[in-house]
């Protein structure tokens, strides 16, 4: 099973791709966290990928394929935080089809502009175990470790990331629709109960 989860900043993305991990022994490919530990390398790629993401801005494509290549291979897997644009939409599927390969599904988290912004400024992260909270708070109830925040989570970078959402990834939505393979979940509800919508959705689709 190939799926994408696409959604604005903030939908859950991230929270929702760990649970099908588990669930199904899907690889987990996030891009914001291949990107992250680029940058925690500390050489010159990586300072090139944090001017980026410091400012809220996409990663060039080919800065980003270059590190996303080999990813790619996993036969099943949940993408997070790719494709963000057209060009790499279109790139995916080039890369599948060279396989023989397709993507199953799309599922589009909804999430209102709002609620984003509430949930990403008093988002705090265990750098441990992945964890996330929405609220202030200090260990991770799962591991004890010191929960941290992410630089881009700062009001002003959550808004640019939010505009840059709508212009550049927005339009997937419709490109995945014409495809025939986009499902909507509302975003809006605990991470159990749209896990439960997205199970719901999959077994509905019959490839889970
Ligand atoms: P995320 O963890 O998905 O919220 O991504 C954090 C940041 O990483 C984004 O704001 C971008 O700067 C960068 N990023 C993540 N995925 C991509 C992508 N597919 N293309 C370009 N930049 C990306």
């Amino acid at each position: 099973m190939r799926l994408i989860l696409l959604g604005p900043p903030g939908a859950g993305k991230g929270t929702q791709a760990e649970k099908l991990k588990q669930k199904f022994g899907l690889a987990h490919i996030s891009t914001g966290d291949i990107l992250r530990k680029t940058v925690e390398e500390k050489n010159s790629l990586g300072e090139k990928v944090r001017s980026f993401m410091d400012k809220g801005e996409l990663v060039p494509d080919s800065l980003l394929f270059a590190l996303l290549e080999n990813k790619l291979k996993e036969g099943n897997f949940v993408l997070d935080g790719f494709p963000r644009n057209l060009t790499q939409a279109k790139k995916l599927n080039e890369i599948l089809e060279k396989k023989g390969e397709n993507i199953n599904l799309v599922i589009n988290i909804k999430v209102d502009e709002e609620v984003i912004v509430k949930r990403l400024t008093r988002r705090f992260i265990c750098p441990k175990c992945g964890k996330i909270y929405n609220e202030e708070k200090e260990r991770c109830d799962n591991c004890g470790a010191k929960l941290s925040r992410r630089n881009d989570d700062n009001l002003d970078i959550v808004l640019k990331r939010i505009e840059v959402y709508k212009k550049h990834t927005y339009p997937l939505i419709n490109y995945y629709e014409e495809k025939g393979i986009l499902r909507h979940v509302q975003g809006n509800i605990s991470p159990e109960k749209i896990f439960q919508n997205i199970v719901f959705l999959l077994k509905g689709e019959k490839i889970a």
